[in-house]
């Protein structure tokens, strides 16, 4: 298994032969990062077209395993403009962008004999890992913030059937407890996006957005762990590597006001965050004050030219509010791409510049996040007519 594939220092260098346990380098305790071996051959855009829209399509670039695969991926790419898309990834099967990940990282588990997964999660990695553990016949212990997840994500941690542990404090800590807690000796297989293999799952949004629409001016994603962000970076240097691209676009991360650890470092030019152990933000899928994932995203701000802006909660529910009435409808933290973009719009995002926002997660995860006006209310069958006429007209 993962012959194909080294694993690199991020931090340090060295390189260890890929296996599905190392999770940090055990050198240094750096990020990882899966590397091949030798360049895979035979990949084009035409042997990708053969195959279905989705995560698989790109398999000469993913570990060669059996997935365990509910059709992740494939997501639809909403034209707005000319010059604007949304990848909405709420339509993944867990309904965000995580399930890209764990289709790939639950497949090694399974193959590698896992029988219990955990995971830290402000709710989507939970609701994802539940059900690719169930799918994958694995018991899941998720970890969550108390009080700080919303609705809809726990209601799929617990339909899914994890063990649900609640800790005080923020999301770090209770990634702090998985890091504590998981490994060989426990047999708990991580699957926060510290564990390398979920990224080389999340890389292939990069492939499908060109793959649609060529190689766009900008990416924009919320940046909560920086996982995401490195992946979608990793996919873009892979694919101008391997020649099926000759460019590549710039990324934008957006950060919460209340937790943007990254951004205000972006701000004042240092190279590495101003962690916060109180991070607040009606986003709270990016509620995070330590983002562990910060050396993969740096490199990826500093490599593609990009930038991280930041944005106020009310910012982020009028950015919400404004693409429910294009008919898109995303979760909080998933606003916050088009809040930054239009805050970036005429300063780094030139008019011209062709852009896709990143949409990480469904609306229905987080029914709570927005205000609900009073109804019409009518007591009989009539009422209720004659008040619609009156309305409609
Ligand atoms: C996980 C998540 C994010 C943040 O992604 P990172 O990889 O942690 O930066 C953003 N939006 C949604 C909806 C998420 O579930
Ligand atoms: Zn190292």
């Amino acid at each position: 298994m993962l012959g194909e594939y080294e694993l690199r220092c991020v931090n340090c260098g060295r390189t260890y032969e890929a296996d599905p346990w190392t999770i940090v380098c055990p050198h240094c305790g750096g990020l990882l990062e899966p590397v091949f071996r030798r360049k895979p051959l035979g990949v084009s855009w035409a042997l990708f077209r053969t195959r279905k829209f989705g995560v698989w399509r790109y398999r000469e670039l993913l570990p060669k395993v059996r997935p365990v695969s509910m059709g992740e991926g494939g997501t639809p790419l909403i034209k707005v403009d000319e010059r604007l898309w949304i990848k909405f990834e709420g339509s993944n099967p867990t309904g965000s962008f995580k399930d890209r990940g764990m289709t790939v990282a639950v497949s090694l588990a399974r193959e590698a004999g896992v029988r219990s997964v955990i995971c830290a999660s402000t709710g989507n990695t939970s609701a994802s890992v539940a059900a690719y553990a169930s799918r994958a016949g694995m018991r899941s212990f998720v970890v969550l913030p108390r009080g700080k997840v919303a609705r809809g994500k726990l209601a799929q941690a617990v339909l899914h059937g994890a063990v649900i542990i609640e800790v005080d404090g923020p999301f770090d800590a209770a990634l702090d407890v998985v890091m504590r807690v998981s490994g060989r000796e426990s047999g708990l297989y991580p699957l926060n996006s510290i564990n390398p293999w979920r990224l080389e799952g999340q890389k292939t949004l990069a492939f499908e957005v060109v793959d649609e629409i060529g190689v766009p001016d900008w990416i924009v994603l919320p940046v909560g762990n920086a996982g995401n962000i490195s992946a979608i970076w990793k996919g873009f240097r892979e694919m101008k590597e391997l020649g099926l691209i000759d460019r590549t676009p710039r990324l934008a991360g957006v950060q919460a006001e209340g937790a943007s650890p990254i951004a205000r470092a972006f701000k004042e030019g240092l190279n590495q965050p101003i962690f916060t152990d109180e991070p607040e933000t009606v986003a709270t899928a990016i509620r995070i004050g330590r983002p562990v994932n910060w050396p993969k995203a740096f490199r990826a701000l500093r490599e593609s030219g990009g930038t991280v802006e930041m944005v106020t909660d009310e910012e982020i529910l009028e950015a919400q509010r404004a693409l429910g009435r294009m008919g898109v409808g995303v979760e909080p933290a998933s606003a916050a791409s088009y809040a930054g973009y239009l805050k970036l719009l005429g300063r780094e995002i030139s008019d011209d510049d062709r852009v896709v926002l990143v949409a990480t997660g469904h609306a229905l995860k987080d029914p709570d996040a927005f205000p609900f006006p009073e109804p019409v209310r009518a007591s009989s069958v009539d009422e209720a007519v004659e008040k619609i006429r009156r309305l409609a007209v």
